[in-house]
């Protein structure tokens, strides 16, 4: 066969099954190019998931009569005229690919009106055929009409999965792009019937209208600038996991993009707090100049390309991280802007529900109520778990607390209230403003360990406490063998950690010195969990990449056991912590720690005021 060139048609044909390989990607392309020609409000009607019609109708600015034929024409675009646009290009479409591919495959017609005319006009394609245009009537701005898509290509048209299938991806397409565009009402439409309405909207309560209240009830709000990036959005508490990745939406100036960058950027910020086989769930935005970003790579334009990745990755992570590990207090301020668009209806119990935060903050009126002591509870990063909690068992704060607990206002100060009681050894019960708060004690304290042990390390001070008798124990070959190596290789894994440990024969290993925070923990059995933390990861990795499970580890046996009966000055001791360190909202596992029954919970329960 010679070498020809393709006809127009067979090109768009060939285009279409990159651009336009399902009714979803065909509704993807005209809701962009709705909100490229600025409407504030598209009108999406389906029938038999899209396979027989998909219709969009939008306000936005129409295209002039002279225009419509381009319109279909492929490599026709009104949205950049040179390379240098491509470099900046602001709107979702450039290509001029998209009109073209679905002409080519369908029935198509284009009902168009701007404000300079006095009636619309309308093009009509069959199979890329087009006929004269002729006058129409139409209020403003565009309808698309598409039937019968790939009816003159049976071979794509085979690949179609069932309507209820198409349908989903439309539907998933069209919940991408609405929760993009909150200042734009949609409405979406299947086989006569409204499926979805969003009206115009703050981007909290689209995501809210999108997503659900499950979701929005447990997702933090955040917006972080930097030269010339800003990453903002909305992202669920680490308690919100799921099972798979459905949940996820990250755009790039405002285009639904996944990528692999971002995608790791993100998981990484939820790493510390989520366990591994979980999903996090988000809607998250990056804006930066367009120069930065590559949104050519792709036909489908889902995937892009920084110029410098590393910087956005780790801008990304920084302000995720931080976001996730707000405490307490700053979380419920942060998520109070979605929150006020919820309706006071509440079902059951949620965890970690909002709470009311009033303008004074809780760790000056912390240092208020109990002076020094909260100044030197920070210093003492190495104090015992125990002479910490005994430090509120001074009579003095005794006093105050029990002033505290006379003044009925008081307790509104606190996030997470006072102590009242300890459930079976396991649970503590504390009243705040909203009602009951039930904290893990357990869970609790592991977290707050946990985060004073990361900062003690990164600091390279995680103070020793030489014990006046060593203590030694049976080791195994193994156990014996790695400290021997450590020995020998001048590593100071274990120093840094904040132990010291001798070999006293083939047999027997030594315990000289323990970390501070962990003096009252089951010395022996922490020393044997580290040894076997270090022997899998390997010395220096224990302290660089498996550093957070190593941590863990020591955590865990740092934590107050179940059983363990606390004061009600301790109890509050622990609550206090809980709202000054960070992610304490979530255990090291992800599992909650506390959770909120609000007193219109349980109003409800005993069916009060009904
Ligand atoms: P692209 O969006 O890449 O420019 P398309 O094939 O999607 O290419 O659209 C071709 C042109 O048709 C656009 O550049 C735009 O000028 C015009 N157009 C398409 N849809 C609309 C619409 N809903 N409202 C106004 N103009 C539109
Ligand atoms: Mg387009």
């Amino acid at each position: 066969m010679r070498i020809q060139l393709l006809p127009d048609q067979l090109i768009s044909q060939i285009a279409a099954g990159e651009v336009v390989d399902r009714p979803a990607s065909a509704l993807k392309e005209l809701l962009e190019n709705s909100l490229d020609a600025g409407s504030t409000d598209v009108q999406v009607a389906l029938i038999q998931g899209g396979i027989k019609t998909l219709r969009v109708a939008d306000n936005g600015i129409g295209i002039r009569k002279e225009d419509l034929n381009m319109a279909l024409m492929r490599h026709a675009t009104s949205k950049i005229a040179s390379l240098e646009d491509l470099e900046s290009v602001a709107s979702l479409g450039f290509r001029g690919e998209a009109l073209a591919s679905i002409a080519s495959v369908s029935r198509m017609q284009v009902t168009s009106r701007t404000s300079e005319e006095n009636h619309a006009w309308r093009i009509t394609a069959n199979g890329g055929e087009v006929a004269p245009l002729e006058p129409a009537a139409l209020a403003e701005g565009t309808v698309i009409e598409v039937q019968d898509l790939y009816f003159n290509t049976p071979a794509r048209r085979k690949f179609l999965k069932q309507e209820s299938t198409e349908f989903g991806h439309c539907e998933s397409a069209f919940h991408r792009i609405a929760l993009s565009k909150p200042e734009v009402a949609f409405t979406l439409q299947h086989n006569g019937k409204v499926s979805a309405r969003y009206l115009q909207a703050t981007p909290q309560k689209r995501v809210q209208d999108v997503l659900g209240k499950d979701f929005s009830d447990e997702a933090i709000f955040f917006d972080e600038s930097t030269a010339g990036l800003r990453f903002w959005g909305v992202a669920a508490k680490p308690t919100f996991n799921r099972h798979n990745r459905d949940t996820q939406y990250t755009y790039v100036n405002g285009r639904f993009v996944r990528d692999k960058l971002l995608a790791h950027a993100i998981r990484q910020a939820y790493q510390d707090v989520l366990h591994h086989d979980r999903h996090p769930a988000y809607v998250l935005f990056l804006e930066c100049d367009p120069s930065l970003v590559d949104v050519n790579v792709h036909p489908s334009k889902t995937e892009v390309r920084f110029r410098d990745g590393q910087a956005i990755h780790r801008f990304i992570f920084h302000s995720l991280h931080k976001a996730l590990a707000a405490p307490v207090g700053q979380i419920n301020q942060q998520v109070n802007p979605a929150n006020t668009f919820q309706a006071p209806e509440v079902s059951y119990p949620k965890y970690q529900a909002q709470m009311p935060f009033t303008a004074r903050e809780p760790q000056s009126f912390y240092q208020t109520m109990f002076g020094d002591l909260a100044a030197r509870n920070s210093q003492e990063a190495g104090t015992s778990t125990d002479r910490f909690l005994q430090q509120f068992s001074s009579e003095n704060t005794e006093t105050r607390v029990q002033n505290l607990l006379e003044n009925e206002d008081a307790t509104l100060n606190f996030p997470l209230g006072f102590a009242i009681a300890q459930l079976h050894g396991v649970y503590i019960l504390a009243q705040n403003a909203e009602g009951l708060v039930v904290v893990d004690m357990h869970a609790a304290h592991e977290r707050i360990m946990y985060e004073r042990l990361k900062n003690a390390l990164d600091c390279q001070q995680i103070a020793m406490q030489p014990l006046l008798l060593p203590l030694s124990f049976q080791a195994d070959k193994l156990e014996v063998a790695l400290i021997e190596e450590m020995l020998s290789s001048g590593s100071d894994a274990l120093q840094q950690l904040g132990f010291e440990l001798a070999v006293l024969s083939p047999t027997t290993l030594a315990i000289r010195a323990v970390p501070m925070m962990l003096q009252e923990a089951d010395v022996v059995r922490l020393a044997r969990d580290v040894l076997k933390d270090l022997r899998e990861f390997g010395a220096s990795r224990a302290l660089t990449e498996r550093r957070n499970e190593m941590l863990g580890t020591m955590a865990c046996h740092a934590a107050v056991r179940a059983n363990r009966h606390l004061t009600i000055q301790e109890m509050n001791a622990l609550l206090r912590d809980m709202e000054t360190t960070e992610r304490s909202g979530q255990c090291n596992h992800g599992r909650p720690t506390w959770f909120q029954v609000t007193m219109q919970e349980l109003d409800k329960m005993f069916m009060r005021g009904k």
